[in-house]
């Protein structure tokens, strides 16, 4: 298959710093949109695969699966989009089609597995998928998505991952007028898990170790914050929410959560992958019919809708821009969660 040579940033180990790179792309195929990507925001995945702190990445890794950019070509067959467009992409970029998962629109849970847009397997290609660090992608159509050209595209670049992940759980578990939503965490996730919340009615506290945030978090759309590590608190809401959107990227203690939840209330865990320290203890959930969950991003027919929404209600990131020569202080910055509350990179500092 053809290829054309793009630039990017990545990394060729666990350890080294993100650094230019040259790429290749497919030739655009007949279902294919070729994109000019003019920004990339900055999600805590980038960096967990960038290290690989989950395993199985493969390298080099360029990272990048908040992708705003304009189209620049398409092929013959391509009816969702045409040249000019404002577009975006999120984390995946291919699924089977066929199975179950995918006929429902449920393309993150494919049967088969979804194509990650970094990282992931490139059919066509048959290497690693290369994300959004870079000056222009090629994805088939049914992954593009359609943005609402009222909202600015660099702040709305994290609405494809940080947003999605949280809008998939609280449409999922209903969120509506009224309900009593909680949030861990006052990240790239949880910003946006806020402000979604908020605009769908609900109640929403924030969790936080941070007492630094909490004035953010109220701004942000929050009605009320809890102080993690204050047991005081933390026991002023037990038994009190109907869902917890858990966006802690690394290992921690559940139970204190679950305490809050009320009666056949639901903690969906977001953030963190893996086996848990402290056990679960399943007395609280028995005897309250309490559920403990997970949620991976959003369907495709769902992100739209997310973006449709975050364009009707004027919703999109708060962001800090940077040029993708700062990456690694960007990311350096993340680890220690001082980040209000996405980066997003303008990825002219890359074609310049
Ligand atoms: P982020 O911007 O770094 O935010 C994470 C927040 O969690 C921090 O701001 C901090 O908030 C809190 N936190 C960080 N370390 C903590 C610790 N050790 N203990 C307790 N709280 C801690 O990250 P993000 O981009 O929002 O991503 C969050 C996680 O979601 C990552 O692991 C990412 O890989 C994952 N993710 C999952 C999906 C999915 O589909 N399920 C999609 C995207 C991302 P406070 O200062 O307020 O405590
Ligand atoms: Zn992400």
């Amino acid at each position: 298959m053809e290829t054309t040579q793009a630039k990017a940033f990545g990394t060729e180990t666990t350890i080294a710093p993100l650094q230019p790179m040259t790429i290749e792309r497919r030739q655009p195929t007949a279902k294919d949109v070729e994109i000019d990507i003019l920004y990339c925001g900055v999600c805590h995945s980038d960096l967990h695969t960038a290290r690989n702190d989950w395993g199985g990445s493969v390298y080099p890794v360029v990272p990048g699966h908040e992708i705003v950019g304009r189209v620049l070509s398409v092929g013959g067959g391509v009816t969702k989009v045409k040249p000019g467009d404002l577009v975006a992409v999120g984390c995946m970029v291919d699924s089977c089609k066929q199975c179950s998962s995918c006929e429902e629109d449920l393309e993150q849970y494919c049967l088969n597995g979804f194509t990650g847009t970094y990282n992931g397997n490139d059919k066509h290609l048959n290497i690693q998928t290369y994300g959004g660090y870079s000056e222009k992608v090629v994805v088939d159509e049914h992954f593009v998505l359609t943005m609402p050209e009222n909202l600015d595209p660099a702040a709305a670049a994290p609405l494809l991952c940080a947003g999605i992940t949280t809008w998939s759980p609280l449409r999922h578990w209903n969120v509506g007028e009224g309900s009593k939503v909680a949030v861990v965490g006052l990240g790239g996730l949880g910003h946006m898990a806020i402000k979604l919340a908020n605009a769908l009615g609900a109640h929403v506290t924030l969790f936080s170790r941070t007492p630094g945030k909490t004035q953010d978090a109220l701004d942000l759309g929050a009605h009320e914050v809890v102080i993690s590590t204050d047991a005081d608190d933390m026991k002023k809401v037990n038994g009190k929410f109907d869902i917890i959107i858990d966006t802690v990227p690394y290992v921690h203690d559940l139970n204190p959560y679950v305490a809050t939840l009320a009666i056949n209330g639901t903690l969906v865990v977001v953030g963190y992958l893996g086996p848990l320290e402290h056990m679960l203890n399943t007395v609280p959930m028995i005897l309250g019919r309490k559920t403990v969950a997970g949620s991976v991003i959003g369907g495709i027919a769902e992100t739209q809708e997310m973006l449709d929404f975050c364009g009707k209600h004027n919703i999109v990131s708060e962001i800090e821009t940077i040029k993708i020569q700062d990456i690694n202080e960007a990311f350096e910055r993340m680890v220690k969660s001082d980040v209000r509350y996405r980066f997003v990179i303008d990825m002219a500092s890359l074609k310049g």
